[in-house]
């Protein structure tokens, strides 16, 4: 492979040689060797190589795999930072009682949390993510995490230049997981976001919350649940929630902005469709998307289809509630519900996302989560089957971003974001769990290495003991 850019004189800041690169370009190219320099991939094989002997930094990867940096796309970093080691579900269950206070209330915390997050994620080979909800219908709320504060301790950071990871945020106007009112939403997306360095804090648009969880039954669904309920809108307004939930979307869309709707039940998703279909809503450069989409139906994805809007899916929440929903959708809806298979089948706009630290950030047991709905849905485990998966942490969640083109993949003058791996996920077979993150690449510079970089598992620990 020839790249123009590899003639310049420069030497390369990294080049990775002896080792299966998966490029995640078009032609699923897997490349041997790479080269990174001022950011971006100048070049693979034999033109990186031929880069290595200047080369600021050289890894020998001995045989080991290379992805492009991991990208999840739905992700509560500020939140995730502050309670971690605690999840909702999985290890470390819930061991944070929420009512005990505020989770950060002062800027060293607020900072505290973020910089941990990104250790974390660093140390996970993740170097993207969507922080989906920050603003002011939190001001005051019960985490601490997702106010207008967490807000300017983002931006501080960002013109700080200490991020590890590229975020892309969305702002929020009701409060997170509950009730959001049309004249706060109409007035706060009248502010424009703040300026900021796109590749680094993108703030393309709104979260909005249209329903609760199946579980629960509270996801607005079509056909009743079990006891005869059909779950709500969260949304408020002077002519009712359906109303105030249809202008929010009209009022974003217009406004140009990326709407991305909280919404996990049939009647939700199509009432959010109906309201972009009406606007002639088609393509766009920051995609619209269903957060969750847990009762996206044959239907509604062939009409998301059609318009150009995605899904952010989570195979950990469905593994861990999908026992718990067929209790209150019936067996038979409940095995349509999380449609995984039929979204990349008919390829749909598609994420594989964490949710964290409602389930582990770790994109490892996300893989094999998903591996396992796959063949629920009759799809064997196969390299295709999991160059699909990843994708949908890569290339799809670059889609999302707005980003196709500088981020996703390893393509040449794309930015050097990667991880090394000591197994390749690809590999039919192989529990992704089991491999590890060996170092972790942004932008070119190496943030993470494993057993040279502090453990932030034994930080936490230390920082309990000394409390
Ligand atoms: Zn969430």
């Amino acid at each position: 492979m020839t790249d123009a850019l590899a003639t310049a004189d420069a030497p390369a800041d990294l080049v990775l040689t002896g080792g299966r690169i998966h490029l995640f370009d078009d032609a699923a190219t897997a490349a041997s060797s790479i080269a990174i320099r001022d950011g971006l991939v100048v070049a693979h094989d034999d033109d990186a190589r031929t880069l290595a002997p200047r080369a600021r930094r050289v890894i020998d990867l001995d045989g080991r795999t290379v992805l492009p940096g991991i990208n999840d796309a739905h992700l509560h970093a500020a939140w995730l930072g502050a309670r971690w080691p605690a999840l909702f579900f999985g290890d470390h269950e819930a061991s944070h009682d929420e009512d005990s206070g505020p989770l950060v209330t002062t800027n060293r915390e607020r900072r505290a949390a973020l910089q941990r997050a990104w250790r974390l994620l660093a140390s996970l080979g993740i170097t993207s993510y969507t922080e989906p909800g920050i603003g002011p219908g939190e001001d005051g709320g019960p985490t601490g995490c997702f106010g207008t504060s967490m807000l300017d301790t983002y931006l501080d950071l960002h013109r700080e230049g200490v991020q590890t990871s590229r975020v892309t945020l969305l702002r929020l106007f009701g409060t997170i997981d509950g009730e959001g009112d049309l004249e706060a939403f109409r007035t706060g997306i009248q502010a424009p976001a703040p300026a900021t360095d796109d590749r680094w804090l993108c703030i393309p648009g709104v979260k909005i919350f249209a329903d609760g969880i199946p579980p629960m039954r509270t996801a607005w669904v079509r056909e009743p649940y079990a006891d005869g309920s059909s779950g709500a809108l969260l949304t408020r307004g002077p002519d009712g929630a359906l109303d105030a939930f249809r202008q929010m979307v009209r009022l974003a869309h217009d406004a140009d902005l990326q709407v991305a709707v909280h919404a996990t039940g049939d009647r939700s998703i199509a009432e959010f469709l109906s309201v972009l279909e009406e606007a002639d809503a088609g393509p766009r450069r920051h995609p619209h998307y269903v957060v969750h989409a847990d009762l996206a139906f044959d239907d509604l994805i062939e009409r998301m289809r059609a318009i150009g809007v995605g899904a952010a899916v989570q195979p950990l929440i469905a593994a861990f509630t999908h026992a718990w929903a067929s209790g209150t959708l019936g067996a038979e809806r409940a095995a349509r519900a999380w449609p995984l298979a039929r979204m990349i089948d008919r390829g749909i706009l598609t994420t594989v996302t964490s949710d964290a630290p409602i389930a582990t950030p770790d994109w490892r047991a996300s893989v094999d989560a998903a591996v396992r709905l796959l063949s629920e849905a009759g799809i064997a485990d196969s390299t295709a089957s999991r160059r699909a998966l990843v994708r949908r942490m890569t290339v799809d969640a670059a889609r999302q971003d707005g980003a196709s083109e500088w981020k996703g993949t390893l393509s040449a003058g794309f930015v050097g974001d990667l991880c090394v791996l000591s197994a390749d996920p690809l590999d039919p077979g192989t529990r992704v769990a089991g491999i590890d993150v060996d170092a972790t690449v942004v932008g070119g510079r190496i943030v993470f290495e494993r057993g040279t970089t502090p453990d932030v598992d034994a930080e936490a620990v230390a920082a309990e003991a000394t409390a």
